[in-house]
């Protein structure tokens, strides 16, 4: 498949990155880095990468600002994207071929060259992967600030190592890509540091969450409470997973009312919750997941079902 994917890089003189809406570190790893690696391989061809830039990004990189004109026979990658309607944006159809590069399940197995790996723990870890084998039959070489984005990737999508995705080839991934000259202090800093107001979201999530005898938890954030903390839906996408401290916590969701919608946000240590995200038109991986209710009502229906959920596990 890398051999595949290489062979079509070599064949395009543009080639547009994208991603997933609403990104994280590893979207932004996984599409900048790839960027970074083909630009210093390929210094002849336009790498380019799409999307819009989400402020909470701010720390890692930036997208760059992608014309109509530039899918003209170009080779689209999207990478860390399971299903099309997530893809930012949607120009990624108006290129002349398409490569998928994912570890999400591959529901939506859309694109000419699909590569998904569910085992690998990041989409950052896949384009090592491919990196490895550029290095060893083209003689790619890999730069500081591709190792950077990719690092934050893993990072990011491990929880720091601490989730079960997380393999023995993640943490040799992670050994190689130190190998290289970044600040990993500063990045961590970026990664983790929260404004005071967040934190104080995040104290009243732990006092106000409620969750069950078989360790089925939520919390609902109302547009009110936001507003209170002044914090936006986006921010707090940094404290999704702060309630796995608790100790007899199996699962949990956490609620986010938005202007039209909630955002349903999932996550577990055990019970399988993305059949959950699926019920509710979303989707993600197996222990984290998401989707979007459109009534508190419909948020009540997505809470009861995780009861049942982590019922049925104990
Ligand atoms: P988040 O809670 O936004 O960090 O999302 C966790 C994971 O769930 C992501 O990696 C996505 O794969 C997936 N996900 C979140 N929201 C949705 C959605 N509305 N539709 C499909 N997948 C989603």
């Amino acid at each position: 498949m890398n051999s595949q994917i290489i062979d079509t890089i070599k064949q395009y003189s543009t080639i547009i990155i994208h991603r997933h809406v609403r990104p994280d570190p590893d979207a932004y790893g996984s599409q900048l880095g790839l960027k970074y690696i083909l630009e210093h391989n390929y210094p002849d061809k336009r790498i380019l990468a799409a999307g819009t830039h989400d402020y909470t990004m701010d720390f890692l990189d930036f997208p760059d600002l992608v014309e109509d004109q530039d899918f003209e026979g170009a080779l689209v990658i999207v990478t860390d994207t399971a299903n099309t309607e997530r893809v930012d944006d949607q120009r990624y159809k108006t290129g002349a071929k398409l490569i998928k590069i994912d570890h999400h399940p591959n529901d939506d197995a859309y694109g000419d060259i699909v590569s998904v790996d569910t085992t690998a723990s990041s989409a950052s870890e896949l384009i090592y992967e491919l990196f490895t084998y550029g290095r060893d039959h083209e003689g790619w070489t890999m730069t500081a600030k591709a190792a950077r984005l990719l690092y934050a990737g893993i990072i990011g999508d491990t929880g720091r190592f601490l989730f079960p995705s997380t393999t023995q080839k993640t943490f040799a991934v992670a050994g190689e890509l130190i190998k290289y000259d970044f600040d990993r202090n500063a990045l961590h800093n970026g990664m983790y540091e929260m404004d005071r107001k967040l934190l104080h979201l995040q104290g009243y999530m732990y006092q106000n969450f409620k969750m069950d005898e078989n360790g089925a938890a939520h919390v609902k954030i109302t547009k009110d409470i936001l507003k209170e903390f002044d914090v936006t839906a986006t921010d707090t996408s940094l404290l999704v997973g702060s309630l796995g401290n608790v100790k007899g916590m199996k699962a949990w969701v956490i609620l986010i009312e938005e202007d039209t919608e909630i955002r349903v946000r999932l996550r577990s240590k055990g019970p399988i919750i993305n059949t959950l995200a699926k019920e509710f038109g979303g989707g993600g991986h197996p222990l984290a997941s998401g989707a979007t209710a459109y009534s508190w009502q419909e948020a009540d229906q997505v809470i009861a079902r995780l009861a049942e959920i982590c019922a049925a596990a104990n």
